[in-house]
């Protein structure tokens, strides 16, 4: 059966809310219960790249040839240490892409036909996660034109809901304009902490507004999941079992049920 891969780009026009950690650490979770994933880093900072462990150096090819120069993203996949587990780098030129593409009036799908060749020269891939940069620009809306769904990490503090309330008219223009079927995956609240009783208040605020759409599973602050980075490694490979990495293992399969169900 030829099937499709899932496209779910991991989005939040916030920094430092864990796009990035998400990204890698849910598409090791896949990848170990036996999913073939792609992560592409949209990011110009290029941390998913780095996390996983390719070097600038090693950025031979990167999301910024396959967007602006057609460059297929299956010869710029580089291999990672997560057996299954993918990633087409990220360089600091992907910053200038939405000015490069400006007079290409299809330029929100680029990376959708990007991603469509990949399914087609790489049949084996089920899943394909996008890391978003920190803004709505074109590299974020493209990859809600490209996805099947959208995940949201919200970190819980004080402003959370009003930036929730914002990428959500985001979905909603993309659905609108350019793909009627967006959905949105889920929302996982990050480096949550039971002792601060901020994070339970914008907890139950969260649920309250989008009930189920939140996943059970929130993701601790851990320190072991901050220090996997600098390893090149995601936090399962580093300390599977540290409370974080279980808790994205429990992610993933919130989100292969959902993709079950989808
Ligand atoms: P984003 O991609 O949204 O900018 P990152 O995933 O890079 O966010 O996370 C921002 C910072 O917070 C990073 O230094 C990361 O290591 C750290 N971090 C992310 N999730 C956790 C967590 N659950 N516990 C502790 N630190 C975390
Ligand atoms: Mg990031």
């Amino acid at each position: 059966m030829m099937s499709k891969p899932r496209v779910l780009a991991i989005a939040n026009q916030k920094g430092g809310v864990g796009k990035t950690t998400t990204a890698i650490n849910l598409s090791t979770a896949l990848a170990a219960v036996g999913e073939t994933v792609a992560i592409l880093d949209l990011d110009p900072q290029g941390n998913a790249s780095t996390g996983l462990g390719v070097g600038v150096s090693e950025r031979t090819g990167t999301t910024y040839d396959a967007l602006v120069d057609d460059v297929p993203l299956s010869s710029i996949l580089k291999k990672t240490s997560v057996p299954r587990l993918f990633v087409a780098p990220a360089g600091m030129e992907l910053a200038g892409a939405d000015i490069d593409l400006l007079d290409d009036p299809q330029r929100h799908y680029r990376l959708k036909r990007a991603i469509d060749r990949l399914a087609a020269e790489c049949p084996d891939i089920t899943y394909v996660l996008i890391d978003c940069p920190p803004s709505l620009g074109l590299l974020t809306v493209g990859s809600m034109t490209a996805a099947d769904a959208v995940l949201i990490p919200l970190q819980c503090e004080f402003f959370a809901l009003e930036g929730l309330s914002q990428i959500m008219r985001t979905i909603e223009t993309v659905r609108a304009r350019l793909n009627p079927q967006l959905e949105l995956q889920g929302v996982v609240l990050t480096m949550y902490d039971r002792r601060n009783n901020l994070s339970a208040d914008v907890e139950a605020d969260v649920r309250a507004h989008l009930g189920d759409k939140v996943y059970r599973t929130a993701i601790p602050r851990n320190v072991r999941i901050s220090e996997a980075p600098s390893h090149g490694k995601p936090a399962l490979l580093y300390d599977l079992k540290c409370a974080g990495s279980q808790a994205y293992v429990q992610l993933a399969s919130e989100v292969i049920g959902r993709e079950r169900a989808a």
